[in-house]
């Protein structure tokens, strides 16, 4: 019998004893064992600060983004491999392209945010804040990796993207994992954890792993670590309330089960589009991954007059649910993950009954196709009603973790709100109707209780991801019930995993540690132009003093014809009595043109190579005919650039291989002659061609 490796302390070791058996969902057959006794938890959480951590916030976000990709790439040389397993867990092709190729996605798509974080081991985030009249003091804040291990207790239902969309976030961030995958399927994770160690491709202690027990682990993390747990709101309650992750204010991130819910607008009629989308959103959501999803629909709410036409509807289209072995390409719904999974999920709506009856489905029999319905662990989708939502607490609280969901009317939106929030709070609902008032009513007076709102209508649904879809962009996580922790979400889920510092100095100084140019801090004038450098040689700093030019009328005239914009403030003859202006004023994009000229290089090729556009651009003031214009032209920022698509395949094939380059920022200062000089403010963005590209 096969006993599961753990990746650790950078060798694969077998624990003790015979450990925990894992059997194929489907068939019933043995398939591993599992064991972490006898491991040494304090010191695979050491090797991990000690080893992984460093090596990890010694790489810049750029180039971590870019291994990230190289994993994502990779791995998709394995599918094949990923597949055989995920069937062995009861998920059928369309279940398991969700898990792998959905887990990929996650890493690919972390990677791409490496585009809008410089190439440095830390960021500073948000906006600089002056402190002081004279422009000597100011503040920042930055971020940096945490010291630590992100430590990841994950639930059984999606071994490969419930272990790839968490690792993604920390390593982007510069922090290691330790995966404890829950042990049933952990299996699965562990092959493709292992192709992730034989790759190379990650830095020697970034991803450990321990298939089985998580022995004594928790009594060892500390304040530079961050654990998140995904699974029961029991176990949850338990692990978060441990006494050494109080002590030591371990950050806890909680995603349990939730009782998402979803609801049909008043508006909808057999005839709309929508009630067609309603039905079959339900039945996706119901049998996908037979149910085991932790933003599964398990609360319908519909209009109570249409209730029993919606309930004909549901029923008939999940009799049209084909059941059974997933390798038979027929199977639309796979098994549960495992017989003690469906000893639970019966047992839970044992616990539903008590306030609602069945009207679809059976707990004690099920059809299925090339399969033992005894041997495999599956259950019939189950459609239950309940026609008193508001005296029945079971309905708001028990979770049945598998292809079970209520049916429960409403009397009008306000009720629909409150019943939508007696599951005390939930990862994600969805409401489908054509109404944006309708719509609008349910989302901002139920958003308090829900982590994501779908508005599912005909325009949407055919490109919709789906209710029960967390996407890598948008948090995932919900308040209350759901765990109140939160996930994912692009740039913000890599914040979990970074220390954010309030940083106070001089503006100058600020610059030399953020490599950002900070407003009032010194520039470097005694430079050649620098759009003369190539992106190396560019120094955060490098600054061009400009000539002035003196802003006439005709200037605004011509202006004014060549764009066409006539607005009264540009023209002479206007009479400024009761405006905010005194005479002709300049035109704001003119003094930006102006700007421009001033800075632009004239004829000469030089390494920049295009303007790309502009951010922040201000007119702090008026500008009139008379005055005196120049700019202060900073070098702000540079950030990597990646070739596009084409010139990657030219450089293959060793064509013509295209200029590499990279983006720099400039900030702009427009100036005037007088005390208070500031005329307008803007970030100007070019590509700059690198000196060997
Ligand atoms: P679970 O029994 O709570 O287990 C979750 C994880 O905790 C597993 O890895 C489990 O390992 C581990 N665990 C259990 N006891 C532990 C302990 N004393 N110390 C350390 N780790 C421990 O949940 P599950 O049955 O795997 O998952 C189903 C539930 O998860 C459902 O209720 C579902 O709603 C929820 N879920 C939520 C989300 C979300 O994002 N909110 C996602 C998926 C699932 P073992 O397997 O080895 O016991």
């Amino acid at each position: 019998m096969i006993k599961l490796e753990n990746y650790i302390t950078g060798k694969s070791i077998t624990g003790d004893g015979d450990g925990q058996s894992l059997y194929n969902a489907v068939t019933g057959d043995l398939i591993a064992t599992a064991t972490t006794k006898g491991l040494d938890f304090k010191s695979i959480l050491e090797y991990g600060r000690n080893v992984g951590n460093p090596a990890l916030r010694k790489l810049t976000f750029y180039e971590r983004g870019n291994m990230l990709k190289a994993l994502a790439l990779h791995l998709q040389e394995h599918l094949n491999k990923f597949y055989a397993l995920s069937y062995k867990t009861g998920a059928t092709k369309a279940d398991s392209w969700v898990d792998i190729e959905g887990g990929i996605g996650n890493l690919f798509a972390n990677a791409s945010l490496r585009r809008k974080l410089p190439n440095e081991t830390f960021c500073v985030d948000g906006d600089s804040h002056n402190l002081s009249k004279g422009y000597t003091f100011m503040g920042t804040h930055i971020l940096v990796p945490k010291d630590g291990v992100a430590v990841r207790i994950n639930a059984f239902n999606f071994p490969v993207w419930g272990m790839l969309e968490k690792i993604a976030v920390n390593l982007l961030s510069g922090v290691p994992a330790i995966v404890k995958p829950a042990s049933v399927s952990c299996y699965l994770a562990q092959a493709v954890v292992k192709e992730i160690i034989t790759s190379g491709i990650l830095p020697e202690g970034s991803l450990q792993l321990i298939c089985g027990s998580a022995g004594d682990l928790l009594e060892h993390v500390n304040s530079q670590d961050v654990v998140t747990f995904t699974g029961s709101a029991s176990t949850g309650l338990m692990l978060k309330s441990n006494a050494n992750i109080l002590k030591e204010n371990v950050p806890f991130n909680m995603e349990a089960d939730s009782l998402n819910c979803i609801v049909l607008g008043n508006d909808v009629t057999p005839e709309m589009p929508e009630w067609e989308i309603f039905v079959k959103e339900i039945r996706k959501e119901m049998t996908l991954k037979a149910g085991q999803r932790c933003t599964g629909i398990r609360r319908i709410f519909v209009p109570e007059n249409k209730i029993d036409d919606i309930q004909k509807a549901l029923i008939k289209s999940l009799q049209q649910t084909i059941i059974g072995n997933p390798l038979n390409e027929k199977v639309k719904m796979g098994s549960l993950a495992g017989q003690s999974q469906r000893r639970e999920v019966k047992e839970q709506v044992q616990k539903l009954l008590a306030s609602s009856q069945m009207i679809y489905g059976s707990l004690d029999s099920v059809d299925v196709v090339d399969a033992d319905a005894n041997k495999g662990a599956f259950i019939s989708p189950i459609l239950l009603m309940n026609d008193k939502p508001f005296a029945s607490t079971e309905v708001h609280e028990v979770e049945a973790f598998g292809p079970v969901s209520t049916i429960m009317p409403y009397k009008n939106m306000d009720d629909a709100i409150e019943l939508s929030k007696k599951g005390k709070g939930s990862l994600c609902t969805s409401i489908v109707t054509a109404s944006p008032s309708i719509a609008k009513q349910y989302v901002i007076h139920a958003a308090t209780h829900h982590g994501r709102i779908l508005v599912l209508n005909n325009e949407c649904a055919k490109e919709s991801t789906g209710h029960g879809s967390p996407l890598p962009l948008l948090i995932h996580g919900g308040p209350g019930r759901a765990g109140g922790g939160e996930e994912m979400g692009g740039l913000r889920g890599i914040k979990h995993y970074l220390q954010r510092t309030a940083l106070q100095g001089s503006p100058t100084m600020l610059t030399a540690i953020t490599n950002v140019y900070q407003p009032h801090a010194k520039g470097n004038t005694k430079t050649i132009h620098p759009f003369k450098k190539y992106f190396e040689d560019l120094n955060i700093g490098d600054q061009l003093i400009s000539d002035k030019r003196i802003i006439t009328s005709e200037d605004i005239d011509k202006f004014a014809d060549l764009s066409g914009d006539h607005f009264y403030a540009h023209l002479k003859t206007t009479d400024f009595s009761g405006t905010m202006f005194t005479h002709q004023v300049a035109h704001g994009y003119f003094i930006m043109s102006i700007a421009a000229g001033l800075f632009a290089l004239g004829y000469e090729k030089n390494p920049v190579q295009l303007n790309y556009g502009i951010d922040g651009l201000r007119f702090v003031k008026p500008v009139y005919p008379g005055a005196k214009i120049y700019i202060r032209f900073t070098c702000k920022e540079k950030l990597m650039h990646d070739k596009n698509l084409q010139q990657q395949a030219d450089d293959l094939l060793n064509e013509d291989p295209g200029i590499d380059n990279g983006i720099v920022k400039w900030y702009v200062e427009i100036l005037d002659s007088t005390d208070d000089p500031v005329v307008g403010l803007a970030t100007i963005l070019t590509m700059v061609a690198k000196k060997n590209g």
